[in-house]
């Protein structure tokens, strides 16, 4: 009932007030004047006939004193005339039934004894009973019985009357409601409406009409200034969104031209480094300039690969921030590419700062699912770091153990064991103070800047060796007691279980030993390069090696050249070693041409390195892509396979 009234409309509401309060208003006042009508009616009857009573009382004595009948009933007869007065009788001293009135009712309608002094009210009668006195001695009985007829009629009238009043009331109620209707509900209604109106059209320019002054009044303006407050927050919300929308586009092209200019700056910073690089591996080769400065030339090339590492760094965290490093994974023991990294990476270092270096290795799992340069990288940066952070005179101790635990990864390990490599690189270098532990696995950032920043470095080894592991699905960690209390840089990757060994597939395969070339073949080699000095000491390079070198600076030459020796039967050219970035167009393009035409085996040479550019030179055509500064064993092994595969 709660419920369904809550849900009546304010105008039925209305009615409904209205008609309960003249309801029970009228029903009150109804009943008051009935009350007083019958307390009023019984106590004038009660009255009338106490003196009824007194004046037969009075008249009968003498009847009564000489037992006459006759006479009492003829006094008796007089109340025909009090039509309320029903029935009537007087009794003897004896209590016996003297006279009675009407004369004809029967008997038994009387009481045989008279009763109790007094009157009382019995169903629809009121009955009275008095003493008949001569001087002061009760000679007999009076009893008188009225009718309640009259009262019950004129309380039926009554009733009537209220009815047509209530009638008339509820009538002037639906008149009034329609009436402060108007003024009440139709407010509201149409606040409701325009709420309505807002909610659903999204539009806070509408407002509400003020009717008056009153509490509706006072809510409608209440309502029209919240509208016009969520108006002018939502201006101000779009606004902004505008904004931010604009924020967000610039932010994004700055970044799209950062990277570019990461990407541009690398190649041009590579550029310059391939012909130093290749002047020192030339003369690196020349065994008697070599015995004369070998730590110059070492010391040249450190330099230039540690200024390449730089370089790519850059890169790789370029690549790692847009999700765009890519990883070629393959199952490979781990421990061959930690030795290599040591004693390419670390050996010399520790040497000359005189820095023991202890490995303990204790593993029965050491194969991962990995990319091996990415690997590589990884122990590059943590054994540069150990070397680099520790004083001379210092120790480094490297541990590679297994951790085995079912809960880890059941699926990676034997009989459901997820195993784990662990290579733990410790030294007793400068430590890493609390502080700055959370700090040092963040892109660009260092430990205490005073201390570090005399090492050098741009702050992105860590972050990138971190990307790299966990993109392996394993964890790095680093630990220290604090400042000067060395470090322990830890890997955690896991394993595979161990494939055949390469051992086991030579034995399967001897034809691949016969295979394998004892001596480079002499090639003729297509150098299409427009930096001079690359292509200047590539040249030499690649004809000190034995192979017949033709040059060209451009896209429009090389294709000449190719066309040229293709009618030249015998001697077409065996590979082509092209630079990307040419003047009048890309190797890429070049070598998508000549394949259709004169196919032939390529080697890009890149100053860009990242995944992508890889990829999109294997699109093309080329059976590797080689990034500047163009390491030449790199460059020779290359060659080498190429020369073996077009054998
Ligand atoms: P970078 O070596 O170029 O500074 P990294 O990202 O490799 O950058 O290292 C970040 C910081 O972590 C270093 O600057 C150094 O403060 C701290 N750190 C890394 N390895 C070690 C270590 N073995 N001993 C002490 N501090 C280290």
């Amino acid at each position: 009932m709660a419920i369904s009234l809550r849900d009546t409309p304010i105008k039925r509401k209305l009615m409904l007030v209205i008609l309960l309060a003249s309801g029970f208003a009228l029903f009150l006042m109804g009943s008051a004047l009935i009350t007083y009508e019958v307390i009023t009616f019984r106590r004038s009857l009660a009255v009338n006939m106490r003196v009824l009573a007194e004046i037969i009382g009075s008249n009968s004595t003498a009847s009564l004193a000489f037992k006459d009948a006759k006479s009492a009933r003829e006094i008796l007869s007089a109340l025909s005339a009090e039509h309320q007065i029903t029935s009537a009788a007087i009794y003897d001293s004896n209590g016996q039934i003297f006279a009675r009135f009407p004369t004809d009712a029967p008997l038994t309608d009387f009481s045989l004894t008279p009763q109790p002094d007094g009157q009382r009210f019995q169903g629809a009668h009121l009955e009275m009973f008095r003493p008949i006195m001569l001087e002061k001695n009760r000679i007999g009985t009076i009893y008188l019985q009225a009718a309640l007829a009259a009262m019950y009629a004129r309380i039926a009238v009554y009733g009537g009357l209220l009815l047509i009043v209530t009638a008339c009331a509820a009538l002037g109620a639906i008149a009034l409601t329609t009436t402060l209707q108007k003024r009440i509900s139709q407010p509201i209604l149409e606040l409701a409406n325009v709420a309505t109106a807002v909610s659903e059209g999204q539009d806070y320019s509408v407002r509400a009409t003020k009717h008056g002054t009153d509490e509706i009044g006072q809510l409608t303006e209440s309502f029209n200034q919240m509208l016009t407050r969520i108006d002018e927050s939502s201006t101000a919300l779009m606004a902004s969104e505008e904004r931010l929308r604009s924020a967000l586009e610039e932010a994004e092209a700055a970044n799209k031209a950062k990277d570019n200019f990461l990407a541009i700056l690398s190649h041009e910073l590579r550029t310059p480094l391939t012909p130093v690089l290749s002047t020192v591996a030339m003369l690196e080769e020349d065994s008697e300039i070599h015995t004369r400065i070998p730590r110059e030339l070492e010391m040249i090339r450190r330099n230039i690969e540690v200024e390449a590492r730089l370089i790519d760094d850059l890169l790789d965290v370029t690549g790692i921030i847009r999700g765009k490093m890519e990883l070629r994974r393959q199952i490979v023991d781990i421990r061959p590419l930690l030795e290599h990294a040591m004693q390419n990476y670390c050996a010399e270092e520790a040497g000359r700062k005189k820095l023991r270096v202890s490995t303990e290795i204790t593993v029965s799992e050491t194969h991962a699912l990995v990319d091996t340069s990415r690997m590589t990288q990884v122990f590059w940066n943590l054994l540069q770091n150990a070397c680099k952070f520790t004083p001379p005179g210092g120790a480094i101790s490297i541990r590679v153990y297994n951790e085995f635990a079912r809960e880890i990864a059941p699926e990676l390990g034997h009989d459901g064991l997820g195993t784990k490599l662990i290579v733990e690189i410790k030294d007793t270098g400068i430590g890493i103070s609390p502080e700055n532990m959370s700090r040092i696995f963040n892109a660009f950032e260092q430990g205490e800047r005073s201390r570090t920043r005399v090492f050098g470095g741009l702050g992105l080894g860590l972050a990138i060796s971190r990307a790299i592991i966990e993109m392996h699905g394993g964890s790095v960690t680093a630990e220290s007691e604090g400042t000067d209390k060395g470090s322990t840089i830890a890997i955690r990757l896991p394993t595979v279980p161990t494939p055949a060994t390469k051992r086991e597939k030579k034995q399967e395969d001897p034809a691949a030993a016969k295979r394998a070339p004892s001596k480079p073949r002499r090639l003729r080699v297509l150098l299409v390069e427009d930096h001079l000095d690359t292509a200047n000491q590539l040249n030499r390079l690649l004809s000190h090696a034995g192979h017949e070198v033709t040059w060209a600076a451009t896209v429009r030459e090389a294709r000449e050249l190719v066309s040229a020796r293709a009618n030249q039967p015998g001697n077409e050219f065996n590979i082509l070693i092209s630079d990307l970035g040419l003047p009048d167009g890309s190797g890429h393009d070049l070598m998508r041409d000549l394949a259709s035409d004169h196919p032939i085996p390529g080697i890009a040479l890149s100053g860009y390195g990242m995944t992508e550019d890889i990829q999109n030179s294997m699109a093309a055509g080329f059976s590797r892509h080689i990034t500047k500064p163009v390491d030449w064993q790199e460059l020779k092994t290359a060659i080498q396979k190429i020369a073996v595969s077009e054998t």
